[in-house]
């Protein structure tokens, strides 16, 4: 068990204003496993995501990583966000962004290039380590950002809806670039969406969440034949089936909550036939 997550509960504030964000969830990851963790917009996700990687101090319960507690972000452990065009830095080149997280580290010179060229080697960015991220697309910024969680070494990666930004086909193509960097590195990934399909398509397992404060719905395996394939695998029966089961479970959370969303006649037909392309919760 590589990463176990026990009890854990996050309150903001005290008194009447508080906000019981995540409520109870534990939940564990193996070494190697790919884990997507989707719930409805608001549950608790970021939070969530943000206490296991020891960025925010859970109000209860605790964080294992290979059996210590987490109580800072950890040595091994590496952080990509959605707004990558924030977690950049602008006056810097993507090489020097990539070798950021890597100055404190116990490194010779000739160790740091490698691990920089390797990691932008890695995403398709070699071409590009000269320039600067205003010079490159939104979802070449996210892939300098993967880069630079990969340069970094770690074990265990938490990515927080790292594609919700780009375009549709860019997101496609960064979903594989991601499955294709677990398998070359030997990474585990934790990666928190509120799309149903991304969910389904990139995992071993999937974690449905409730709404806030947030617990754990289900835990539902995901056996689809890898590698993965953008239209093999969505053409999959099991696949149709799989995001029609987390579907179900997220748009009764939704009705839990009284959402009434712009897309409750869309969710609606989804009840009935699983309609094709992305699924936003
Ligand atoms: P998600 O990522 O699933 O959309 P978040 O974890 O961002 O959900 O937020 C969960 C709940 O916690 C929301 O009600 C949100 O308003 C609240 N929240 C998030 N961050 C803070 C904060 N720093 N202070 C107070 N409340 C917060
Ligand atoms: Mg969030």
């Amino acid at each position: 068990m590589l990463l176990e997550i026990k009890g854990l509960g996050k309150t903001y504030g005290t008194g009447p204003t508080a906000t019981h964000a995540v409520g109870d969830v534990s939940f564990s990851v193996d070494e190697g496993e790919f884990v997507c963790v989707v719930g409805p917009s608001g549950c608790g996700k970021t939070t969530l995501l943000k206490c296991i990687g020891g960025l925010l101090r859970p109000s209860a319960g605790e964080v294992l990583l290979r059996g210590s507690p987490v109580t800072g972000p950890p040595e091994r452990m590496a952080l990509v966000f959605q707004e990558y065009s924030r977690s950049l830095m602008p006056w810097m080149s993507v090489r020097s962004n990539v070798l950021l997280p890597l100055r404190h580290k116990k490194l010779s010179k000739r160790e740091r290039t490698s691990l920089v060229e390797d990691a932008l080697g890695a995403v398709g960015l070699t071409r590009f380590m000269d320039r600067y991220p205003w010079q490159l697309s939104g979802g070449m910024q996210q892939r300098v950002a993967i880069a630079r969680a990969l340069a970094y070494q770690p074990s265990i990666l938490l990515m927080d809806e790292p594609f919700a930004s780009v375009d549709a086909q860019t997101r496609g193509d960064l979903e594989d670039l991601v499955l294709q960097v677990r398998d070359e590195f030997g990474i585990t990934i934790l990666f928190v969406t509120h799309d149903i399909d991304e969910s389904v398509y990139l995992s071993d397992r999937v974690v449905v969440l409730t709404h806030s404060p947030t617990e754990v719905k289900e835990l539902i395996p995901v056996e689809l034949p890898k590698p993965r394939d953008q239209i093999a695998t969505k053409a999959e029966p099991d696949f149709a089936q799989l995001r029609a089961h987390v579907y179900r479970l997220i748009k009764r959370e939704q009705d839990v909550q009284g959402v009434v969303a712009p897309q409750a006649v869309e969710v609606a037909e989804a009840e009935a036939a699983v309609p094709p392309g992305g699924t936003a919760v």
